[in-house]
C-alpha cells in the first residue's frame, strides 16, 4: 500500500514537472529562443478563450544579481473583466510585460505590461546581501487548450527580454477551475456596462472593523467622487465601472512600524515597506487576489483605514491610500497613475537626488525624458510653435523652497508629531507653489521642464505642474493621455 502510494506521488510530480514547466533564467532564455512567436494581431476570443479569468499564481524569488521563479497555483479568477477583442498590449509600458502563446501553433494570444513588487525591492540595497520571495499573479483569459506563457523584462538597455517561461495545460490536474474560494460582500457603487467592454475599478479595504463598515463605503465614495472629478477619469467616467468589496477586520488601523504600531489585518497592508515610512503596501497578493476575485475588476484600489500619510502604486497590481488623510484624493488620484498608466514620478525635492545621476538611456515612462533627441520629444505633438526646449522656468528658487518642505517634513515625521502638523505644512507648500507658478511665462504650455524622476538635472517633464508632480489634483496633458491610451484598451 505503502509502495503504491509512494509510485503515485511519483507520478503526480512527474506529470507536473511536465505540464507547468518552471526554469531559471538562462535555460528559459533558450526554450524561448527556439520558439518563433507568431502575431498577425487579434485572434478571435472563442476560438481560444473561455469567458473565465485565469489566475496563474507563483513565487518570485531572488536577490540583486538573479531572479528565480516557481509556480503556486493556477485557479479560476472569476469572470474575464477585460476587452475580448484588444488581447495584445502594443502601450509597452512596465518593467514586466507577459505573453501567452497558443502551444500548437505559437500565435500571440494575449500580452500585457506589469511592475513587481519584487522588481522595486531588487533595487534596495537589502537585495545585495539576502533574498526576497514576492507572490505574483498573471491574469489572462481562461485558454481552451494548452498554452505557453514567456515572462520578459526589461534589459540594461530597456529592451524586453524573456527571463521564465512556463507551460499551462488548462485540462491538467494541476489546474483549479473551480470558482472563488470565500464569500465578502460587494456593493456597486456606479455600473455603466459589461465588464469586457468597461474599464472595472475594484476598491478593497483594509483595517476596517465590522462597525466601521459604513465608513468603509463613505470612504470608497468619497474618493470615487474625487476620482471622477478628476480629468481625464471626470470625461470618461461613463467607460468606468466602480465597486467596492468588504473584509471586516478584528482591529482597526494598519501596522505602522515607523510609529511603533504593529497589527495584523486582513490584506496585510503596512506602512514602512522598503523601511520607507510612508509606502503602504501588502505582499500578501494570494489573499488580495482572492478578495478582490469577489467582482469583476481591471484596476484595484485599497484603502486604509489611517490619516497617516501613504500609500503607493504599482503598475497593473494595485494602489493603497490613507483614506482619513486631508490629502487622500490627491493620493488616489496621483497613485493610480502610476498604477493604471506606469507613470513616472515627476517630482524630485522629495529625495536625496543633489547629484546629477548619469543618465544612459531614454526612460520607458510616457511623461519623463531624457531629451537625447530633441526634435522627437515623447509628446512634440502637443509642444506650440514658439515654446522654447528646453523651457526656462525659476527651477533655482523652486527647489530651493522644495529642499527646505523636504527638511521640514523630515523633522516634523522624527519628532513623531500629530498628522495635522504635516497636512497643515502640505497646505503651505500648496499655497506657496500656487505664487511661483503663476509667476511664470510657459506656465500652461507643454515644452520640457528641467527635473523629473528623483532626478534635479538631466529628466525633463511635459508641463511646469502635474499631479505626478506637486499635490495640485490635476494630470498635465501628457498624463491625461497616457491615461486614456490604456482606458482605451479596456473599453472596447
Ligand atoms: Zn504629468
Amino acid at each position: 500500500m505503502k509502495s503504491l502510494f509512494l509510485f503515485l506521488i511519483t507520478i503526480i510530480i512527474l506529470t507536473s514537472c511536465k505540464q507547468m514547466n518552471s526554469t531559471s533564467g538562462k535555460d528559459s532564455g533558450k526554450q524561448a529562443s527556439q520558439i518563433q512567436i507568431k502575431s498577425d494581431g487579434n485572434v478571435k476570443f472563442p476560438d481560444f478563450f473561455a469567458a473565465n479569468t485565469m489566475r496563474l499564481d507563483y513565487y518570485h524569488s531572488g536577490n540583486t544579481k538573479e531572479e528565480h521563479f516557481a509556480i503556486d497555483q493556477v485557479v479560476s479568477d472569476g469572470t474575464w473583466p477585460g476587452s475580448t477583442i484588444q488581447l495584445i498590449d502594443t502601450l509597452n509600458l512596465g518593467s514586466y510585460h507577459f505573453k501567452v502563446i497558443d502551444k500548437k501553433s505559437h500565435i500571440l494570444l494575449y500580452s500585457r505590461g506589469f511592475g513587481s513588487i519584487f522588481g522595486e525591492w531588487q533595487t534596495t540595497p537589502e537585495a545585495d546581501s539576502i533574498w526576497g520571495t514576492f507572490h505574483e499573479s498573471l491574469r489572462f483569459p481562461w485558454p481552451l487548450k494548452p498554452v505557453i506563457v514567456f515572462l520578459e523584462k526589461r534589459n540594461a538597455s530597456n529592451v524586453f527580454e524573456t527571463i521564465w517561461v512556463t507551460e499551462v495545460d488548462p485540462s491538467s490536474r494541476q489546474v483549479t477551475n473551480a470558482g472563488k474560494p470565500s464569500e465578502f460582500k460587494s456593493d456597486v457603487i456606479f455600473e455603466n456596462g459589461p465588464a469586457s467592454q468597461k474599464v472595472d475599478l475594484v476598491i478593497l479595504g483594509d483595517g476596517y472593523t465590522s462597525a466601521e463598515m459604513d465608513k468603509f463605503r463613505k470612504d470608497a465614495t468619497r474618493l470615487t467622487n474625487a476620482l471622477f472629478n478628476a480629468e481625464p477619469f471626470k470625461s470618461r467616467k461613463a467607460d468606468f465601472n466602480v465597486r467596492a468589496v468588504e473584509t471586516p477586520s478584528m482591529v482597526s488601523g494598519v501596522c505602522k512600524p515607523h510609529h511603533n504600531i504593529y497589527k495584523r489585518t486582513p490584506l496585510s497592508v503596512h506602512y514602512s515597506s522598503f523601511d520607507s515610512e510612508r509606502y503602504a503596501l501588502t505582499y500578501d497578493n494570494r489573499t488580495v487576489r482572492d478578495v478582490a476575485a469577489s467582482v469583476p475588476y481591471d484596476f484595484m484600489v485599497i484603502l486604509v483605514n489611517e490619516q497617516t500619510y501613504g500609500g503607493g502604486g504599482i503598475y497593473n497590481l494595485y494602489t493603497t491610500v490613507s483614506a482619513d488623510n486631508k490629502f487622500a484624493d490627491y493620493i488616489m488620484i496621483h497613485e493610480l497613475g502610476h498604477h493604471i498608466a506606469a507613470l513616472a514620478d515627476e517630482y524630485y525635492t522629495s529625495s536625496v537626488a543633489y547629484e546629477t545621476p548619469d543618465i544612459k538611456l531614454e526612460p520607458w515612462e510616457t511623461n519623463i525624458t531624457a531629451m537625447f533627441d530633441q526634435k522627437n520629444l515623447k509628446w512634440k505633438d502637443l509642444v506650440e510653435k514658439g515654446t522654447p526646449l528646453p523651457t526656462p522656468w525659476n527651477k533655482e528658487a523652486f527647489d530651493k523652497f522644495g529642499y527646505q518642505v523636504q527638511k521640514t517634513r523630515d523633522s516634523i515625521r522624527t519628532a513623531q508629531l500629530p498628522e495635522n502638523v504635516m497636512e497643515d505644512l502640505f497646505f503651505k507648500q500648496k499655497a506657496q507653489e500656487d505664487a511661483f507658478f503663476s509667476k511664470e511665462i510657459y506656465k500652461d504650455k507643454v515644452g520640457a521642464f528641467e527635473g523629473a524622476g528623483y532626478t534635479a538635472k538631466g529628466l525633463y517633464r511635459s508641463q511646469l505642474d502635474c499631479i505626478m508632480y506637486t499635490r495640485h489634483v490635476e494630470y498635465c496633458k501628457v498624463c491625461r493621455r497616457s491615461l486614456e491610451n490604456v482606458f482605451n484598451q479596456y473599453v472596447r
